[in-house]
């Protein structure tokens, strides 16, 4: 198969074009968005969805809570939150109709990570993750075992799955193939038939210049069951390094863990490129490796400046700030647009 789409897509950032390869018929446009910056002392910044993340992250750090806390407690508001369709409580389920969460978290002041993958029954992922990290030796935990450790802490099991998405679920499995046992009600319109993505990413920096982070994710809706994504991969879907800066992404989760995406950006922000052009630098990356047919992916990072960007593969994405006196939802800058 070829590129279908490759030339109807264009490249923005005559920058970027320049060093992009193996993107032979895409239109190249000179594109750039400067991203009005507030350095303050506090700053909290997430993926669109993030809002309410980042008002409860930033009155942690106002009362004097870590970044830890913060970006901790910011993103377990967005995981009980029924509407929230990408994470936690109400999360998109599985092939079989369950849910599995993924989430990593990663402190700059201690260098220290944990991370839960296919999690079940836990609405809370990233305290999980948290626990992982303070009450282990390890870093990453999966599935029964994942779960086994947080009953042992505590955490009670409930069916996370709302009756919103197990009707969306039931539809999905229902409108599969025409070829299987599962048959769609008459008369109901179909839906559209994209399996829809979504996590929530946050970071976090305070007076002292500590950081911390969080990614937080139900995954690929409808994923094969085990199927476990970048987000509570270390150095894909997080990444903090306390004399540097943090990274984070949502999106194809495949495509990010082939580049080492949040790792890429902190390494590019360490060589001296902004938070946003090192977001743009990975996303090249992933140009680069797919050819003509790169699917979406999105990268949010902060540096020890206080500067922060993000960047998305196909315009379209938003990203939410909070430098202590208010919290804004921008545009991310975009690589290459669908026309
Ligand atoms: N990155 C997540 C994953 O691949 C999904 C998403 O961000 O939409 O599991």
């Amino acid at each position: 198969m070829g590129a279908p789409f490759s030339r109807r897509w264009f490249l923005l950032s005559s920058a970027m074009a320049s060093s992009v390869s193996g993107l032979a018929g895409i239109d190249t446009v000179a594109h750039s968005q400067s991203v009005p910056q507030r350095p303050g002392n506090l700053l909290v910044i997430s993926s669109g969805n993030g809002i309410k993340a980042v008002e409860k992250a930033m009155a942690i750090l106002e009362a004097g809570g870590s970044t830890l806390d913060a970006v901790v407690e910011g993103v377990a508001l967005v995981e009980d939150d029924p509407e929230e369709d990408g994470v936690g409580y109400g999360g998109l389920p599985n092939a079989d109709g369950e849910v599995e969460l993924d989430a990593s978290v990663m402190s700059g002041p201690t260098g220290a990570a944990g991370a839960v993958g296919a999690l079940k029954y836990i609405r809370n992922p990233v305290r999980v993750a948290r626990l992982v990290m303070e009450r282990t030796s390890r870093v990453f935990l999966v599935g029964e075992g994942a779960l086994r450790f947080a009953l042992a802490h505590g955490f009670h099991k409930e069916d996370l799955l709302t009756e919103k998405s197990r009707q969306r679920w039931l539809q999905w499995k229902e409108e599969l193939s025409d070829k299987d046992d599962w048959v769609a009600p008459p008369n109901k319109a179909p839906q559209k038939p994209e399996r829809p993505q979504g996590t929530i990413n946050c970071l976090a920096i305070d007076a002292q210049g500590d950081i911390s982070g969080v990614t937080s994710t139900s995954g690929l809706a409808f994923k094969m069951p085990g199927r476990v994504g970048d987000s509570p991969i270390i150095g894909a879907g997080l990444y903090v390094d306390n004399r540097v800066g943090a990274a984070g992404s949502t999106g194809n989760g495949e495509a990010n863990i082939k580049v080492v995406g949040a790792h890429s950006v902190v390494e590019f922000m360490r060589q001296g490129r902004s938070p946003e052009q090192a977001c743009l630098e990975t996303l090249k990356r992933v140009v680069d490796l797919y050819r003509g047919t790169p699917p979406n992916l999105s990268f949010y990072a902060l540096n020890k400046s206080r500067e922060f960007g993000a960047a998305t593969l196909f315009k379209g994405a938003k990203y939410c700030a909070h430098d202590g006196s208010r919290a804004v939802v921008r545009e991310s800058v975009w690589l290459l647009e669908k026309k």
